[in-house]
């Protein structure tokens, strides 16, 4: 059966979803919370449901409120009680704190609008940063319409540190380095979150890029340069990606074309999609405006955005290439940091070392291309 995929990645979790509460106006009532983590069965769907009324109430919640969230939630909420709900709520704690919950409205608001719009859509992302809007298909369960397709993911936002700039340690840094380089043996894992991986769409591509609708503060050639970069990282699995700008286009370009562009028409709240079976690949420019506002409320450097820009050209591409679950190994370019509660995996077992800006690589790894390559051999 042929289905659409669609792979998103969100910048946060924002799940389309068709929650009874959508309509009510946004308020904190702990009673509803907790009523959430006491009838919803399933986890992944309280972890999805929790994550939301988080995401829309808790700024409007007091210190009190807030502080009984905090006691209760791992009770209420059992395996549901993720990270992402623990560093929503943490979050919140932080701001009340620091008496400054309204610039924590500003930021939930504009979320909230976002994810409204997109209520007709379903979510449902596990508990990942990283979001969503496609039910996520369970590993053997067909993927049906009229869902996008596959599992959406969410991809958490690149995690943001609070303080300094990210310092990771010496011995952090080269265990990363390392699992970019090197995939050893039986490594390579997935959420299967996905349907199977397969070819690549075409052994010769070319993404044609336009920069129409790009937010400002990211330039025509830094962009086309990013692009670049990421599509010739996965020429190792076995294919051709070219980039030209869609200004440029004529028939020297041969190959399957995949349209890159900026827009956040289907307001789906992920920082990128790939959508195989329309052959685009769409950034949101919302959700990058919404980084940089971060980032730089956060004294990061400007380049960061650009990384994330990259990681998120990879990642995509990376759909293109065949793969479609999303790796559980932290450091892949493909991976979700967590999936209902689980968390990816770091060589040694360790966990991820939480002082970078971004774990993931920013180009494909070793693993990412051997899975790509065992996927397209034959
Ligand atoms: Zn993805």
């Amino acid at each position: 059966m042929n289905v659409a995929p669609i792979f998103g990645l969100s910048l946060a979790l924002l799940c389309a979803t068709a929650f009874p509460q959508d309509d009510k106006p946004a308020g904190c009532l702990v009673a509803h919370f907790k009523g959430i983590g006491l009838r919803t069965n399933d986890d992944t769907q309280r972890a999805r449901l929790a994550e939301e009324w988080l995401r829309r109430n808790i700024s409007y919640c007091t210190k009190e409120q807030v502080a009984a969230i905090k006691s209760n939630s791992p009770d209420w909420l059992g395996t549901a009680h993720t990270h992402d709900v623990n560093m929503i709520i943490d979050a919140s704690s932080e701001a009340k704190a620091k008496g400054n919950p309204t610039q924590m409205a500003g930021l939930y608001a504009s979320l909230d609008k976002e994810r409204k719009s997109t209520t007709e859509n379903i979510g449902t992302p596990s508990a990942e940063g990283l979001s969503t809007l496609t039910k996520p298909a369970m590993p053997n369960e067909p993927i049906k319409e009229p869902y996008p397709a596959i599992p959406t993911p969410i991809i958490r936002p690149p995690s943001v540190p609070t303080g300094n700039l990210p310092n990771p340690t010496t011995k952090a840094n080269s265990l990363r380095q390392d699992e970019i380089s090197i995939c050893l043996p039986n490594e390579i894992a997935t959420w299967s979150d996905g349907p199977k991986d397969t070819k690549m769409l075409s052994t010769k591509m070319v993404f044609v890029y336009d920069h129409q609708g790009a937010p400002d503060f990211i330039s025509e050639d830094s962009a086309f340069a990013v692009l670049q970069a990421s599509a010739s990282s996965w020429d190792p699995c076995g294919g051709s990606n070219a980039v030209v700008l869609s200004s440029k286009m004529d028939n020297a370009f041969t190959g399957l074309k995949v349209a890159v562009l900026w827009s956040d028409k289907d307001k789906l709240g992920t920082i990128g999609l790939a959508n195989i079976s329309n052959k685009t690949l769409t950034f949101s420019p919302e959700v990058f405006q919404k980084l940089k506002d971060i980032n730089t409320a956060k004294n990061l450097p400007a380049k960061y955005l650009l990384e994330t820009l990259q990681m998120t050209a990879s990642h995509e591409i990376g759909h293109f290439q065949g793969l479609s679950a999303h790796s559980k190994r932290c450091v892949d370019v493909l991976s979700y940091y967590s999936v209902g509660g689980a968390k990816c995996n770091v060589r040694g077992n360790g966990a991820m070392a939480a002082n970078f800006y971004e774990y993931r690589s920013s180009l494909p790894t070793a693993c990412d291309i051997e899975r790509c390559r065992a996927a397209n051999k034959n």
